[in-house]
């Protein structure tokens, strides 16, 4: 397929807003699938995992491949709850183009606006789909708004809903303004188009005139039609929108519901029409690990091969890998570069997916996403291309773990088994954190929420099949300074044979900082007091004393070190002495620094219809949140707090049994604040 015809897409969305049912509806139109699938009869194909269909939540992403229009779709399935937001978050990086679904009921919830920011990192065109417009109280032009005011983005109604609620029968299309109304009896596989009626027309062309107008506010070649009064051509008009795409100035919205069938087919118009082929998107930027120089490769099929691991999923058959590849062209059997790892790889099969199933092919090229067989050093993030041709693109950034759990298998047997299992969900979830616990022996692992955990757990027990004793979740403390403490650190042993010979002097200072784990470390000196490679080793000491605080034992975060001054010995220095020095001069400082306990907060946010509001919010403040927000969502009531990760296990049963199961909410880790001083000392005296 040409690259021209390909848009690797993917689908995000705040849990329930349907990006599972759009998805599957999408695979149905497209003939992939032949029977349709319904997410609450757990039949779904993307939602391919047991653990999923037991959940009715997609948290794997899979790539699958359909065709629209003499296009090539690959869509890169993108899980809906936050806990999750890292699978997210490495799909977009491989993505050219995303579909945003919103609920026309529910509009733009907390979740949407993470996942938003996150296409924005990483400058991902985007169309925005307004589902649910059939149930009661949904309203396109709210969410319409909210896009506007809460994520700040340029929204563009391509079409408006022909109906509404229970009496929605399509989309008009603005650009040639025909009402496409689709047949239920068909399950939505036929459309017809018609003259929209009266009452609709009219709005459509007021719509239609805002459409123009805004197109030539940002498109020259509309612009000069526009101001001379002429009309402008529909087909010239689509192109200019899909220029603005493109570039990120808008984002074309569509709206629908896909439960009962509307408004797919017009969607998947758009993602050919508006959505980047891999040639519209810049050629990523990535590092020359030889030479150290930025470079980019073009999309095509040419060039020497490179691509990115974005995922892995463990197989019973071997692990698979999923590639995206940017340049050249992969083929089974074929040895590539791990350039970030500077090792071979050996390419076994070639696997086009579509959910679980495979086709297994000679080659792919630039612009399509492969499943690989037989990689035995990659893991997500890791750059694979021509050992000619070196190159490193960037890596995905994931957030931090807060919430953790002990692992404990009841036999020795169980002990390797239990190795394995966690080595293979680390390579297909780099979100999840797992070392042993020096003192107890015990597995510790960590992820980004109870339900991070919980999916954890059960893949354990149930698909690994481990006998194990699992602890209930703990959360993951933080340590930081509060007070600038310049100390000195020395390693000096100077008795018979080669000595060790190591001084400095740190300075360490509390700092925000999103990276670098947390930690910046800086060098000031002058003059080669250090020299430069045994900076490198003070900076590792620093980062591993780092990683155990002085207080509990937690990860010392949001400082600063900054080395001072230094001494070095011509014979006996070396990399192990001021590995140490660095580690004692961290320690000394932070025990001076007035050191304190952060702990994980979380932003929440519930809906609920009134009556419930009052319960709602008396158990919040019970639990130490800080409302910062009480507003309207549709007929709904709205609660935004932050509260301590602590104070909310098991909110998912409180809030059911508080509201009737009426109320949603979602949680996201959103900063880390000190733990209040008696509570502090109760933690770490235990
Ligand atoms: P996801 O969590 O975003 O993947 O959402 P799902 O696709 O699982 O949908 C959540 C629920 O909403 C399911 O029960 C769907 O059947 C339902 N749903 C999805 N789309 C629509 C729609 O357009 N209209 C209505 N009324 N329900 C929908």
């Amino acid at each position: 397929m040409h690259p021209a015809r390909i848009r690797n897409i993917g689908i995000a969305a705040h849990i329930d807003a349907g990006k599972t049912t759009v998805t599957e509806r999408i695979l149905y139109y497209t003939g992939v699938e032949h029977r349709m699938g319904e997410v609450h009869e757990g039949t779904a194909v993307m939602d391919w995992m047991e653990e999923e269909r037991r959940r009715g939540i997609t948290i794997t992403a899979a790539a699958t491949t359909c065709a629209w229009r003499d296009h090539e779709l690959h869509i890169i399935d993108t899980p809906g709850h936050v806990d999750f937001t890292a699978e997210v978050e490495r799909s977009l990086l491989v993505l050219d183009g995303a579909i945003l679904v919103f609920c026309g009921v529910g509009g733009v919830e907390a979740q949407s606006e993470t996942v938003w920011r996150q296409a924005d990192r990483y400058r991902v065109p985007r169309l925005s789909f307004v589902n649910k417009l059939d149930r009661v109280g949904s309203d396109f032009e709210r969410v319409v708004d909210e896009i506007r005011e809460k994520l700040g983005a340029r929204a563009l109604p391509v079409q408006i809903p022909y109906g509404a609620e229970e009496n929605l029968r399509g989309v008009v299309d603005l650009l040639r303004m025909r009402a496409v109304v689709f047949d239920r009896d068909s399950l939505g596989a036929d459309y017809v188009e018609e003259e929209p009626d009266a009452e609709h027309r009219a709005r459509a062309e007021a719509a239609r005139a805002h459409l123009v107008e805004t197109v030539a506010g940002e498109d020259e070649a509309v612009a000069e039609r526009y101001l001379a009064g002429e009309e402008i051509p529909v087909e010239e008009l689509r192109a200019a929108i899909r220029r603005l795409t493109i570039a990120g100035l808008v984002t074309p919205v569509l709206c629908g519901a896909a439960y009962p069938y509307v408004g797919i087919q017009t969607l998947l118009d758009a993602v050919v029409d508006y959505l980047p082929s891999p040639r519209d998107v810049p050629p990523p930027q990535g590092l020359n690990p030889k030479t150290g120089e930025t470079e980019s490769r073009k999309s095509y099929p040419d060039q020497p091969f490179s691509g990115l691991a974005f995922k892995t999923a463990s197989d019973p058959h071997g692990d698979l890998t999923y590639v995206r590849i940017y340049s050249g062209r992969l083929k089974s059997g074929a040895r590539v570069l791990n350039a970030g790892r500077d090792r071979k790889e050996h390419v076994g099969l070639l696997f086009r997916m579509h959910a679980d199933e495979r086709q297994s092919v000679p080659a792919m090229e630039a612009g399509e996403i492969a499943a690989v067989v037989g990689l035995k050093f990659t893991v997500t993030g890791d750059t694979l291309c021509e050992a000619k041709h070196p190159i490193v693109y960037e890596r995905p950034h994931f957030p931090d773990t807060v919430i953790s759990m002990a692992v404990e298998p009841k036999t020795n047997a169980d002990k390797d088994r239990l190795a394995k299992a966690l080595a293979a969900l680390a390579r297909e979830d780099p979100t999840f954190r797992r070392h042993t616990d020096p003192e107890t022996g015990q597995f510790i692992i960590s992820g980004m929420g109870e339900l991070h955990l919980d999916v954890l757990k059960t893949r354990l027990l149930k698909e690994f099949r481990l006998d194990a004793r699992i602890s209930e979740p703990r959360v993951s403390y933080r340590e930081t300074v509060t007070v600038a403490t310049e100390r000195k650190g020395r390693f000096v042993q100077q008795t018979g044979g080669r000595g060790q010979f190591a001084v400095i002097t740190l300075r360490l200072e509390s700092f925000e900082n999103d990276e670098e784990g947390h930690l910046v470390f800086r060098d000031s000196t002058k003059g080669g007091v250090v020299p430069r490679e045994f900076v490198r080793a003070v900076e590792k000491g620093v980062r591993e004393a780092a990683s155990g605080g002085v207080l509990g034992g937690y990860p010392v975060i949001n400082v600063r070190a900054t080395l001072t001054d230094g001494k070095a010995h011509e014979v006996d220095s070396s990399d192990l002495a001021f590995r140490a020095a660095g580690s004692i001069a961290f320690r000394e400082c932070a025990r001076a620094a007035t050191p304190v306990l952060l702990e994980p907060i979380m932003a929440v946010e519930v809906v609920c219809p009134e009556e419930f509001m009052g319960g709602i919010l008396r158990d919040l403040q019970a639990r130490r949140a800080e409302v910062t927000e009480l507003g309207q969502r549709g007929h709904l009531r709205l609660v935004c707090a932050r509260s301590p990760l602590a104070e909310m296990f098991g909110y998912a049963t409180v809030v059911r049994s508080l509201s009737q199961g009426r109320a949603s909410y979602s949680m996201e880790p959103c900063a880390y604040a000190p733990v209040p001083t008696g509570r502090a000392a109760r933690i770490l005296g235990a």
